[in-house]
Parts: structure tokens; sequence; C-alpha cells
């Protein structure tokens, strides 16, 4: 047993002259013997500087083939890697840093700032950073920390296979979740449960093998990114592509030069690579599917793709169950439009109500799970663990219905749920009425409390630019296709919603801004 690290001597050993890895601007490539070795030195460094079994290492990256190669290094001297979202503030990075109070940060050079900032929190003590892609340029110096450069280090430790007793049980990752809901919670991955996520993949991924492409603009920083085709791939001997940062048209240039076979990614980015001017004139013949998740995808890209000959898969997942726990399959993606599908092979998934029994077949409900991919809790939060893993059944806090052939519709977040006059309101459901006005840009739906009604329905709209648009209008717009108790009592108007840096609507923050304007 020593955990995911065990996969790079593997190949090591069963590939080695097989491409592990590419970056695509570089040009730099990594075979399987080249990412072991260089792992097995980073592994080493990291334990002269004192770092081992438990300790935190944070991963603060653009994408890059040294943020992989961190990440096994680190899994190879049984510590844990807790890779953190680069979009987010100094202040939030620092949040993360204070609380799982890493021993080291492993940084690219890009991002020194970013990192400068976070130090600069009271809170945060960390005795060692570690800058990536310095490529000649000097080692920065950051207040109250030992700055050290990674390839130095790398050129340090030894290249030959020194495997430490890691336990597929322990802890070897803990991922932020993107705090759409409230604080971002750390949410810790074994060995195993990352492990099994790869099975869970390879059963959703027809025949994924050390014969798979794929390129990688998705942020490694979340388990979309990471675990749904980047992991997996190098886990079975595949190659991926490492792009630094996402542009449609230079993504799709990506997939057609490097003939990529399997693709992962968030819808937004499959949207904007339909709108690819030329689309036609990228050979990306050897592409045999695309697979999307995270938010659901618009049917026109889903047709797109499928008009191109493609499959096109959906799936569900959270951080907590490592990525993908639903799936649905291109044919039944047309057919059963709007639902994520079935559980992964080994995910169990039902669906219950407050006393967490199973609800009726089409029921609504908190959509639950449990298996192998299911995460071990959350990092120092035994209250909130307890509660969310109770019952042996992770609560994912998604509101859900189930159809008699066992296909899961997501139908909000439970505590976006509004409860107006007694009647549930799901603000999913108005949001998607309100999206076809012709003059509504955004539109947020929120509960804000109300003494007669307990909550009530309140429109949050980005009009068009040079729009004419009354919250009258709005609201009956609402009332000629939704249930009175659905529709908006009042419409605020705003110029932006506030999104986290996942591009999540942060509804929390419109509540408070707007607590007691229902009337
Ligand atoms: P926090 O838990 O901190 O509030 P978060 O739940 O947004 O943040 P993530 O783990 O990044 O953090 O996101 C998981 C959530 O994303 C799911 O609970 C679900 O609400 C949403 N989601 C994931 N996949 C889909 C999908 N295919 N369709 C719709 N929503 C999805
Ligand atoms: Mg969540």
């Amino acid at each position: 047993d020593n955990g995911i690290g065990k996969w790079n001597y593997k190949q090591a050993t069963i590939n080695p002259r097989r491409t592990a890895l590419v970056r695509e601007d570089t040009g730099q490539q990594l075979t399987y013997a080249d990412l072991n070795a260089r792992s097995n030195r980073l592994a080493r460094s990291l334990e002269d500087a004192g770092i081992g079994g438990g300790d935190r290492v944070i991963v603060l990256s653009t994408n890059s083939i040294e943020f992989l190669e961190a990440l096994f290094a680190i899994a190879k001297v049984g510590a844990i890697s807790v890779p953190v979202n680069f979009r987010l503030a100094g202040p939030e990075v620092a949040f993360i840093a204070s609380d799982c109070r890493p021993k080291a940060v492993i940084a690219s050079a890009n991002l020194t700032e970013l990192v400068a900032a976070a130090y600069a929190d009271e809170r945060v003590d960390i005795p060692l950073t570690i800058i990536t892609e310095l490529r000649g340029a000097p080692l920065p110096a950051i207040e109250g920390t030992e700055v050290r450069d990674f390839e130095e280090l790398m050129a340090a430790g030894s290249p030959e296979d020194d495997e430490r007793d890691v336990e597929k049980s322990d802890i070897g990752m803990i991922m932020y979740t993107s705090g759409t809901t409230g604080r971002p919670k750390g949410a810790m991955l074994t060995h195993a449960n990352i492990e099994a996520n790869n099975y869970n993949i390879m059963g959703m991924a027809p025949g994924i093998s050390k014969l798979d492409v794929t390129t990688t603009p998705c942020p490694l920083f979340h388990v979309g990114g990471l675990n749904v085709h980047t992991f997996p791939l190098l886990f079975l001997g595949g190659k991926v592509v490492v792009l630094p940062a996402f542009d449609p048209a230079g993504a799709l240039k990506s997939m057609a030069d490097n003939r990529a076979t399997v693709q992962f990614l968030v819808p937004a980015m499959w949207a904007a690579i339909t709108a690819v001017p030329n689309f036609d004139s990228y050979d990306v013949s050897a592409m045999r599917f695309g697979m999307a998740g995270g938010a659901p995808s618009p049917l026109t890209v889903i047709e797109f793709f499928q008009n191109k000959g493609w499959m096109f898969f959906e799936g569900f997942g959270m951080t907590e169950t490592c990525a993908g726990a639903l799936v649905i399959s291109p044919e039944d993606t047309v057919e059963r439009r709007g639902s994520v599908g079935q559980p992964a092979l080994l995910t169990d998934a039902r669906v219950v109500n407050e006393l967490d029994e199973d609800v009726a077949v089409g029921e609504i409900g908190e959509l639950v799970m449990r298996g192998d991919n299911i995460f071990a809790g959350y990092f120092e939060m035994p209250e909130a663990t307890q509660e969310a893993l109770r019952g042996g059944w992770f609560h994912s806090g998604d509101l859900a219905r189930v159809d008699e052939d066992g296909f899961y519709t997501l139908v909000d977040r439970k505590k976006d749920m509004i409860i107006s006059g007694g009647e549930n309101v799901y603000p999913i459901e108005v949001e998607q009425v309100l999206h076809r006005h012709e003059s509504i840009l955004d539109v947020a739906v929120i509960g804000v409390p109300d003494e007669k009604w307990g909550e009530s329905v309140v429109a949050v709209v980005v009009p068009k630019p040079n729009a004419q648009l009354s919250g009258d209008e709005v609201i009956d717009y609402a009332r000629e296709r939704l249930a009175h108790y659905k529709s908006p009592r009042a419409v605020e108007f705003i110029d932006e919603l506030p999104r986290n840096a996942t591009g999540k609507i942060l509804k929390r923050t419109l509540r408070e801004r707007f607590a007691g304007q229902g009337e």
C-alpha cells in the first residue's frame, strides 16, 4: 500500500517510455519514467525539509506539470496536498492557510503576489515556500518564510524509488469546497477515495485506457479538472496535455494538435468552444467523447456535439464525492432531458426526507450518497462532519428527485429553497422562466424573511444593456407562466450578480443584502 504515489512507481515499471505529461505552451514532455524519477526527487527533498506523514502542503499554482509532480511527491512522503484556487483573493487564501496550517506552500512564480498577500495575514505562519516555474528569474523574497526554488530541490533529491508506508485509508488530499453556501470546508479525501474515483470514471467513460489522450485547461485545483480526466489517465498510463489557461480557440487547437480522444470541461467552457469561428477547420476527429459537469449543460451544447457525432456525457459531482458521482449517457441525455443520470459504479444514491426515509418516486428530497469515493469528513470540523455523514450516508445538501428507472434530477440546493406561505419554491425553476425574458441578462431568485409569508420570493435581476424594464413587468411575466406563490413579490435591479471564484452565484450575499425588502 502506498496510495496514489504508487501510480507513478507502477507506470514507471510497466510503461516507462510512454508520454505522461506534455505542456502545450513550453513543449516540456515527461515520460512515466521521468515523472516517477522527478516526483521521487522532490519527495526526498520534502523529507529533508522535515515534511512527512499527515503534514499539509498547499499547492497554489496555475496548471503546470510541476503541479502534478508536486501532488505525487507529497503523496509519496505520506503528506497531504491541499490544492488551492488561485482565483481567490489574498484573505481567502489566508483563511484556507490558517485553517489547514501547512508546513509548506508550493506556488507558481506568477502567483508570488497572491502568496505574499496571504502571508500578510497574521494568522498565517508557513516556514517554507517553494516556487515553481522560475525559468531563470531570481527567487522572490517573501517576508516571514524561507523561499526555495522547486528545481533546485528537485535536483537535490535522489530519483530512486524509496517507498514509504502510506495506507490507502490515509488522507491524501484536502480539497476545499467552493464556498457557495458558507465558508469553504476542507473535504478530506483518502488515497482509497481518489482511487475509487478512477474506477467510477472508468465505468462512465467507455473503454478509457493508456491509449487515451486528454488536454487539461480546466483548473487542477478542483475535482473537475483533476479527478474526472487527469488523474484517471495518469493512473492508467495515458497522456495528459497541460494547458496553463483556457481560451476557447487555443483549447480546441490543442485537442486537434494532440489528437485528444477524451475530454472533460465545465459547461461554460464547452459552450465557448462551440462558438469558436471555423470550428470545422480544427481536426478533432480523434475525439471519442466529451464529458461535462459541475453545473447543468445547455441543451444547445449537447446537441452541438451530438450533431458532430461525439458522445457527450453529463455528470454530477461534488468535492466531497471526489468527482463524478452520478452520470448520464448520451442517449439518455436527450430522452431524459435535465437528469444527471444514475450512480457511478462504486456509489449508491437515495433521495430522503428530513427523517432520512426514502421519499416516493418523483418526490423531492435530499440527495444522499455513499461509496468508496465519498470523503472521510471535513478537516477539523467534527460537527459538520457528523451532520454531513450521519447514518453512513453523505447528505449532499442538494435537493433531487428520482424516477422509476433510477435516474436522478437535481432540483436546487436545500439552503436556497424558499418556503413561502407553506409552499416550497425552488429558485432554479423560477430563474429558468425569467431567463427567457428578452430584457433579462441574468437573474437570481432568493427568499427573504417576511412576517406574513415566512419567506417571500425576490428576483434579483440584471437587465440587458439599454433595456427598459420595470419590476412590475418582471412580476407579470412570471405570474403568466408560474403559480402565483412561485412568482416574485419584489424585484431588485443590480449591475452584476455576486459570484465566487468558481462562477457560482453567492445567494447568501444576496439574501443579506436584500433581507427585509420583500414587502
Ligand atoms: P460549498 O459546499 O462550499 O457551499 P459548492 O457546493 O458549490 O460549495 P463544489 O463541491 O465545488 O462546492 O460544488 C458541488 C455542487 O455543484 C453540487 O452540490 C451541486 O449543487 C453543483 N453541481 C455539480 N454538478 C452539477 C450538475 N451537473 N448540474 C447542476 N449542479 C451541479
Ligand atoms: Mg457543497
